[in-house]
């Protein structure tokens, strides 16, 4: 079994999550007392959300490379980014370090394909919904069309994500909201909807909607079960 490096803290209640699933991914397939063999560098969130709020994404990209770099010398075998936003310094942070990362986004496209699944709504930070690093990746490299909220309802998702999912904060209003801009996206045409923020399934599920949601959290779990296991 290959060891998985986990970039963390992102917040840390969605590495709580992805810490959970490794570990059940990797005790289903091999059962008894197997687990997954995890190296987590988790980080202090609060700088790291300064940083990208003052758009300073090179100290950030800086800064997680370094940790990556730690993750190899401990012994990792690839890397996963606990995050989708920090996915905006993905290249910089694969440029340094000689072992693969698995990209979030790629294997976000590989479950979407799967489904045939063409055209996507995506929810995340403003970051991830608005910049290309995600939106153009889905299209350019997989050949997913991808839909996101409009000005306002971004700017809920935002702030629902660093105000409350981020620090452990799950209320009734913001699922209501989440959920009926789900389903405006899936008026607009959307065959299904990526959950494209770590913290997101804190607060929906497939099972508070008949819209097809992709959780990157789960997603991105299974595939680094799957290469570990390879
Ligand atoms: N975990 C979140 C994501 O998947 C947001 C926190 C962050 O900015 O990294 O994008």
């Amino acid at each position: 079994m290959k060891t998985i490096g986990l970039l963390g803290g992102m917040s840390w209640e969605s590495t709580a999550t992805y810490y959970q699933l490794l570990n059940k991914g990797v005790k289903q397939k091999l059962g008894g007392l197997h687990s997954a063999k995890i190296i987590l560098y988790s980080i202090d969130f609060a700088p790291l959300e300064k940083l990208q709020h003052a758009g300073n994404w090179d100290e950030a990209a800086h800064f997680l490379a370094e940790k990556a770099l730690r993750l190899e010398s401990a012994g990792a075998d690839f890397i996963l980014i606990c995050t989708n936003t920090m996915h905006k310094v993905a290249p910089y942070i694969e440029e340094k370090v000689s072992i693969p990362l698995l990209h979030i986004a790629d294997a976000t496209a590989q479950a979407l394909i799967t489904q045939g699944i063409k055209k996507v709504g995506l929810l995340g930070t403003a970051f991830t919904m608005e910049d290309d690093f995600y939106k153009g990746r889905l299209y350019e490299k997989h050949g997913l069309n991808v839909l996101v909220p409009n000005d306002h309802d971004r700017q809920i998702v935002h702030q629902v994500i660093y105000q409350e999912l981020c620090q452990g904060k799950v209320t009734e209003v913001s699922k209501k909201a989440f959920l009926r801009i789900i389903d405006d996206l899936k008026a607009q045409g959307a065959e299904g909807v990526i959950l494209g923020c770590t913290e997101i399934g804190l607060l929906v599920n497939q099972s508070d909607t008949h819209v097809s949601l992709f959780d990157t959290t789960q997603i991105h779990a299974d595939f680094a079960v799957k290469t570990a296991l390879s």
